[in-house]
């Protein structure tokens, strides 16, 4: 069946207008302009998407710009990262770019505009020129210096490139309009004086331009079409039009969608930094941060994800996207993906009383029932003492547990029915081990026996069995919305977002765990390879739960 055909987002229906216009020859050209000074997250990943996304569907290219205008915060290690997330996420760039390419074209650009008039150099304090811009209802009131001649302020541009000045000492400002109801174009400031280090030009520079004076430049420089941003550059359109018509360069356009929002986590670089620096997670790619490597390490894949920004389109208005929504999307894959695995996080020893000491039956589990012909099928060494996990037996049993109890009876998954004859106390009255009978005609598969029971439990043979260390998470914070809640966000982190489990047992298919590779533990979840995993020691992350927890949360709460 064909697929239902999609109707057309808002910036599709602009840009298909664009080529029925034929403006710029129908030509399509985005870009993606990070600022290296942190990991991306999962908010990138809807700008990623979008803009690679959107070039690609109508024959376009779309560059990779790293917007480095500002020295201090930025760094090689973040570059890095960021080409590597990109091309993880599917995603090839035209040209990898950096704004700190065109600091000698911005520089003359800035040259440019005082020679119009259009420029002033500004000695004023960071304190004055705010007084000065006046107030949404107010005027601005110019500073004594915006009356400068242009070679005045020519020949003290230059005086400031060459580092004539201190930080903070003289700014050059745009001469527009102090009255302007646009608080924007009250003679915004283009360039600081920062004597700093830069990551990529080195000490070159000790004048940066602002952002507003980089970027649609830069768009321009680069021939983008359509220049696509998060819906708080709004009030800067008319300042990126104004500096591209005063110095008549390539009209690059602007459009804006709405950030991604994400309920119980948070998405700033400046906050996601902070939560790293303050080690309250092991890192940016800890696997409970909401960074696109974050989800990585746990067990996300590329496609979950692209299938996730599609889902949420592109809006005009903010919103507040569901965390589940994201789960929902990798669990709808690895369901189809993941190889079944038996795997006993919190062990109970069972011994099976009829069943013959030292024999081992080899047993066919199959590896996927979502794939064809079961995905094959892994053998699973089958004997007398078992582990089960403690949640499976009670000593009480209230009417429906379905599962093992005195007298009670359990399929093991892949083996046979159990009936539960006895158990094992220790002093402290926690159960230490679990006596049971098998049925021998109850074999999966061939079962002759005529006994049906409703529950099935999954084992690891004790003598099989490997050690393994299992990493489950939760939510990073506890609530919805951590970064509008009083307080620091950070007092609202989920103290338990991380439980590790350091002795589970895995089946021995397990010991050859692939990185790249999706498990399904039977009964408890999606989880593949941690990256601290050793031969001598596997670390497995849990990637999400099979059902949605929180869900059910939210059911009993009502
Ligand atoms: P942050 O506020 O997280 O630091 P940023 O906007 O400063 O983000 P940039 O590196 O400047 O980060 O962003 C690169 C691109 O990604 C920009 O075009 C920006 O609009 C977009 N972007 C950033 N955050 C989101 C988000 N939450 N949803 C959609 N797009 C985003
Ligand atoms: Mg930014």
């Amino acid at each position: 069946m064909s697929e239902e055909k999609k109707t057309l987002n808002f910036l599709e229906e602009i840009i298909e207008e664009d080529i029925r216009s034929g403006k710029h020859g129908g030509r399509v050209q985005t870009r993606f302009p990070p600022e290296p000074n942190g990991y991306l997250h999962i908010g990138h990943a809807k700008s990623i998407c979008l803009n690679f996304g959107i070039a690609a569907k109508y024959g376009g290219k779309t560059n990779l710009r790293f917007d480095d205008t500002n020295p201090v915060t930025e760094d090689t290690e973040y570059v890095d990262s960021i080409k590597e997330d990109v091309r993880w996420l599917g995603f090839e760039w035209e040209n990898e770019l950096y704004a700190s390419d065109y600091f000698d074209q911005l520089y003359a650009f800035a040259v440019a505009l005082i020679q119009k008039g259009l420029a002033y150099v500004d000695d004023s304090t960071p304190e004055q020129i705010a007084a000065g811009k006046g107030t949404p209802t107010e005027p601005g009131i110019p500073t004594p210096y915006r009356s400068r001649t242009i070679e005045e302020n020519l020949d003290l541009f230059t005086r400031m490139k060459n580092g004539e000045f201190a930080d903070g000492a003289k700014v050059l400002r745009a001469k527009i309009d102090l009255a302007s109801p646009n608080m924007h174009f009250r003679d915004p400031i283009i360039y600081r004086i920062k004597h700093a280090h830069h990551h990529r030009t080195g000490d070159k520079w000790c004048v940066y331009p602002m952002y507003d004076f980089a970027h649609g430049q830069s768009d321009s420089i680069e021939n983008i079409t359509h220049s696509i941003c998060t819906l708080e550059f709004i009030p800067h359109r008319p300042l990126y039009d104004w500096f591209i018509e005063q110095l008549e360069i390539f009209p690059s356009r602007q459009f804006e969608f709405a950030r991604l929002n994400l309920t119980y986590t948070v998405m700033s670089k400046r906050k996601l930094l902070q939560l790293v620096n303050e080690k309250h997670v092991s890192g940016w790619n800890d696997p409970r941060m909401p960074t696109i490597s974050g989800f990585r390490r746990r067990g996300y894949t590329p496609s979950s994800i692209r299938t996730f920004c599609d889902k949420i389109g592109i809006q005009k208005r903010e919103n507040v996207i569901d965390m589940s929504l994201l789960e929902f999307c990798i669990r709808e894959e690895l369901n189809k993906t993941a190889l079944r695995r038996m795997a006993v996080l919190d062990p109970i020893k069972m011994v099976i009383t009829n069943y013959p000491e030292g024999q081992v039956e080899e047993l066919e589990g199959e590896n996927n029932p979502e794939a064809e012909n079961g995905g094959g099928s892994r053998t699973i060494p089958f004997t007398r003492e078992l582990w089960i996990e403690r949640e499976d037996f009670m000593e009480h049993p209230p009417k429906k547990f379905f599962r093992l109890g005195p007298g009670l009876m359990a399929r093991l998954k892949h083996a046979y029915i159990v009936k539960c004859e006895d158990f094992k106390k220790d002093e402290a009255g926690n159960i230490t081990e679990i006596h049971c009978t098998y049925i021998p005609e109850s074999k999966s598969g061939a079962d002759t026996s005529g006994i049906n029971v409703k529950g099935t439990i999954h084992w690891v043979s004790v003598q099989h069995a490997a050690k393994a260390e299992v990493r489950l998470y939760d939510r990073l914070f506890k609530v919805e919305n951590p970064a509008s809640e009083e307080g620091d966000f950070k007092e609202y982190i989920n103290p338990d977002s991380l439980q590790v489990v350091t002795d589970a047992y895995i089946e021995p298919a397990l010991l050859d765990a692939d990185n790249g590779q999706a498990y399904q533990f039977i009964r408890k979840g999606y989880f593949c390879l941690d990256t601290d995993s050793t031969p001598e020691k596997l670390v497995f992350n849990r990637t999400v739960t099979l059902k949605d927890a929180w869900a059910k949360e939210v059911k009993k709460a009502q």
